[in-house]
């Protein structure tokens, strides 16, 4: 029987770590699981209630929040109390209200024990900002993804242009500059690399020469 094994790639906003993680899944068969999507999943929950503000009340409703996690043919899709929000939660917004909620203890204790509870038993690939410190920290595998700040704007903007959106570059910027900072400095899991972790820096790198070195540091561990 193959060996069950844990990948976690943690990082900053737009280092590609979704895109690999999910790339690097499927090549070694595993599960992904996007832990990002969890908090702009509670983020949409308190943009909407316009509660973001207040941290007391985020904490207070955070045990009782109703987020759950279904995966399609292996697509992720996200639940708010049985609402799709999958596409809803791709916004500028959602990603500053994940940022803020993410910064609420109670909301990481609600997030982590759903994502612990679905890795288990299971191989899989799970990517954020806490998995090699706190959510998998006997992961088979701990990987620290990042690169420059610049080129995580520049690969953003593209993929905003993509979908037909025209923001101006230095708006894209302050954006991962601004999350960086908030995600580095909050007192709860701030974003740090793990001592164990490896160091990817996928600047100079393609999206197939990151998947490549992911899976190839992954055999070296899993084996086979
Ligand atoms: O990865 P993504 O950009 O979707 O994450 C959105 C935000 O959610 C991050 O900026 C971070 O504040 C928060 N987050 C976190 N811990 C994780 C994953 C995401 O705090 N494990």
């Amino acid at each position: 029987m193959k060996k069950i094994f844990s990948i976690a790639i943690d990082g900053p906003a737009g280092a590609g770590k979704s895109t690999v993680a999910r790339a690097a899944a499927g090549a070694l068969g595993a599960m992904y699981l996007d832990t990002g999507a969890m908090y702009r999943t509670v983020g949409l929950y308190f943009l909407r209630e316009n509660l973001l503000e207040d941290r007391e009340e985020i904490a207070r409703r955070a045990d009782g929040l109703n987020v759950s996690v279904q995966f399609e043919g292996g697509v992720q899709r996200m639940l708010l109390g049985g609402e799709d929000v999958t596409e809803a939660i791709r916004t500028p917004e959602a990603s500053m209200a994940a940022s803020a909620v993410g910064a609420v203890p109670e909301v990481r204790a609600y997030l982590v024990r759903l994502q612990q509870e679905t890795a288990r038993g299971i191989s899989i690939v799970m990517d954020g900002r806490d998995i090699g410190t706190k959510v998998l920290p006997d992961a088979t595998l701990k990987i620290y993804l990042t690169a420059t700040a610049e080129v995580r704007a520049l690969r953003r903007y593209a993929e905003l242009r993509e979908k037909g959106e025209r923001p101006p570059f230095h708006e894209v910027l302050d954006d991962i500059v601004e999350r960086d900072y908030n995600d580095m400095h909050r007192a709860a899991s701030p974003l740090t690399r793990a001592a164990d972790a490896r160091l990817l820096d996928t600047s100079n790198l393609t999206l197939k020469e990151s998947v490549d070195e992911v899976v190839r540091l992954a055999r070296e561990v899993i084996g086979g």
